[in-house]
């Protein structure tokens, strides 16, 4: 059955998307199809449930580090999806000029997305920080806290000591010029464990977007809670080596030998 726009509001609305908020979305359009009007269907019952005081925001980085970043031409990464790549075409919508981009709409986007190119890409001063300090809401619509970016910047909040070398090619007085920078980078997997961390601080609202399980919470309550459990264990989100996870070996090969 195809989920009528009227219905995606009312799911949204019932699971804590309120006007006015600032709200990062992650979302997988494969798993809440089929819906009316297609992705942009999706935008549009987001940008109404947020009504104009809202603001939507969504990653939009490139996944191309051998090509210099345009903000008006260059595609969103595979796999952000198809919503995220939709999104930065829609009329008034702002996107970041660095390769580490995101995405808004509403009287926020600008706070959200401008600024001088993070490195990490999701340090303190980034798109996801700023949503963290304007007491965003992140919405996982069909997809788990393994695609949770915010956890990235709670990891470097915490401190974690691993790195892994990435590039990205940028501009220089017209010149592309590769960087080599260290990210605090893994396979991601083990952010799942942030459902468990949220769900019994009741910090969590979950349902049903569409033909999608979503889940709703605040990024400071995220972030205090990740602080707290990487404090005790700065590896915590990092396979364990005998679970043969090569990213994650990389990442643990990375602190002091
Ligand atoms: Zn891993």
């Amino acid at each position: 059955m195809h989920v009528p726009r009227a219905m995606l509001i009312a799911q949204l609305r019932t699971l804590g998307v309120a006007p006015g908020q600032v709200l990062l979305v992650h979302g997988s359009f494969r798993a809440l199809r089929p819906v009316e009007g297609g992705p942009r269907g999706v935008l549009e019952a987001l940008l109404e449930a947020l009504g104009p005081r809202g603001t939507l925001v969504m990653p939009s980085w490139t996944g191309r580090d051998d090509v210099s970043f345009d903000s008006w031409t260059t595609p969103a990464a595979a796999d952000l999806g198809v919503l995220a790549d939709t999104f930065w075409r829609m009329p008034g919508v702002r996107r970041s000029t660095h390769p580490f981009a995101f995405a808004a709409r509403g009287p926020r986007a600008e706070d959200v997305v401008v600024g001088p190119l993070p490195l990490p890409p999701h340090a303190p001063g980034s798109p996801v920080d700023r949503v963290h300090a304007l007491d965003g809401r992140v919405l996982l619509l069909g997809v788990g806290h393994d695609g949770n970016t915010t956890l990235h910047l709670a990891e470097l909040m915490a401190g974690v000591p691993y790195r892994v070398t990435n590039a990205i090619t940028v501009l220089q007085e017209g010149v592309p010029v590769r960087i080599e920078y260290g990210e605090n980078d893994h396979c991601c997997r083990r952010f799942e464990l942030a459902d468990g961390w949220l769900r019994s601080a009741g910090l969590q609202k979950e349902g049903k977007v569409g033909h999608a399980h979503a889940r709703l919470f605040r990024s400071q309550d995220l972030v205090r809670l990740a602080i707290e459990e990487l404090a005790r264990e700065p590896l915590l989100f990092l396979h364990s080596r005998d679970e043969a996870c090569a990213e994650c070996d990389e990442a643990r090969d990375s602190v002091q030998g």
